[in-house]
């Protein structure tokens, strides 16, 4: 039968250029901190047979027969996400982050409701009310900012232009702040003027698990998050809420804005769920801000510029403007010596989203192959040499990949893949 056959087998194609995909991963150096290297369980419960099933509908309420196994699936990862939170309720559905957010307004929100928000070009996501997202068409966005002295937030200035706008959901989390958010001061703002709180974790997922970052299940009426960043699950997203709202959250999942959930997802939800509660875990993500200040004071002394002067989580925000080189140009640079960053505006970028002149590099991926301090400060001295001496010169490039490759396989992923 042609379903018995391999993956290699039934289509050399494509598995030849995932063996490409995995050589890559295996000798490159992965700095975007949004992403993370999935455990070989995590990625074997997406490759499961629970692919193969219709679960339209929440666990002992389907709409499909045959749903005995994706009910005690299900169940276990909505009862291991809430332990892991200490949330009243999760949805474990969502298919991705941006859906997770778009649940969120539906449930919460009428079209054209006030939502506030940081911008992309400060640290928000598209979700958060850009004008290119449906959430700046749907709903009417307005932001808060950063302070301009320090680039943080800065809660008093944000409860005086919350009380300007006076919005029905606050947003309070980021793609791009290297700092920790107060989500209790949150709460008191939204407060001060009777709006929602919606938390979007979806960077620090891991760093909150572990305890290394505040949690905003206290304060948030709604968390969504991704599952795949920090918290290193499958690709995919979930919310936690109060027990308040657990029911309109769970209707504007299904049948509100999906139909069949991917079950072999939520397995290796379940799955990263019961590895983020594992002592080791804990340990990871506490070396994964150890890392990424490591990082960020070696670029310092290299002469690079951090916004807000440094971090306390996974990531950093370098600004160029002093290299006399955009983000671009440093993250194309970056690659052909196997270091793979990505550009992002800065605070007050005087660049185009396309060119910027930052860049965002991150640890959780260094961290997940055991990498520690001294290699973050060999990582920084390589992109500061790329920076100085390799713009012209292939040889020093060259070099450093090398010296790059050498790195990887003093730390391999995957060995047995
Ligand atoms: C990554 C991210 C998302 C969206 O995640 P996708 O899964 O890519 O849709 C939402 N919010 C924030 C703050 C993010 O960083």
């Amino acid at each position: 039968m042609p379903m018995n056959r391999s993956w290699r087998q039934a289509d050399p194609q494509v598995y030849k250029i995932m063996q490409g995909e995995l050589e890559r991963q295996k000798t490159t150096l992965m700095l975007i901190p949004s992403e993370n290297y999935a455990s070989r369980a995590v990625m074997a419960a997406m490759g499961s047979v629970f692919t193969n099933k219709y679960a339209e509908g929440y666990p002992g309420r389907r709409f499909y027969n045959g749903c005995e196994f994706y009910d005690e699936l299900e169940q276990l990862a909505i009862d291991r996400a809430t332990g892991l939170f200490g949330a009243d309720h999760a949805n474990v559905q969502l298919h991705t982050g941006s859906q997770a957010n778009m649940a969120a307004y539906y449930a919460l929100l009428e079209p054209g409701d006030k939502i506030m928000a940081l911008t992309v070009a400060t640290g928000g996501h598209l979700t958060h009310g850009s004008p290119i997202s449906f959430s700046g068409q749907f709903y009417e966005s307005h932001f808060y900012s950063l302070d301009p002295e320090t680039d943080r937030l800065n809660y008093d200035m944000i409860l005086e232009q919350v009380k300007e706008v006076r919005p029905k959901l606050i947003i309070a989390g980021y793609s791009a702040y290297p700092r920790i958010i107060d989500f209790r001061k949150f709460r008191e703002i939204a407060d001060e003027v009777g709006a929602y709180l919606m938390a979007d974790i979806a960077h620090i997922c891991g760093l909150v698990a572990a305890e290394t970052h505040p949690t905003p299940v206290p304060y948030a009426d709604v968390i969504t998050s991704t599952t795949h960043k920090t918290l290193r699950g499958p690709r995919g997203a979930m919310i936690l809420c109060r027990q308040q709202y657990a029911e309109q959250i769970d209707r504007a999942v299904f049948p509100g804005i999906q139909a069949g959930p991917l079950m072999q997802i939520i397995a290796a939800k379940a799955v990263c769920f019961k590895e983020a509660g594992e002592f080791g875990f804990r340990e990871y993500q506490r070396q994964i801000i150890r890392n990424c200040q490591a990082l960020g004071q070696t670029l310092q002394e290299q002469g690079f510029t951090l916004v807000t002067g440094g971090t306390d989580n996974h990531l950093l925000l370098v600004d160029l403007r002093n290299k006399s080189i955009t983000g671009r140009e440093t993250a194309d640079l970056l690659e052909t010596t196997g270091m793979i960053v990505n550009k992002n505006l800065i605070p007050g970028d005087p660049a185009p989203a396309t060119e910027t002149s930052g860049i965002r590099p991150g640890t959780p991926g260094l961290t997940s192959r055991g990498m520690k301090e001294p290699e973050m400060k060999l990582v920084a001295q390589w992109m500061a040499r790329a920076v100085h001496e390799g713009r012209d010169n292939p040889e020093v490039l060259e070099e450093i990949r090398g010296e790059v490759r050498e790195l990887c396989e003093a730390f391999p992923i995957y060995e047995d893949l």
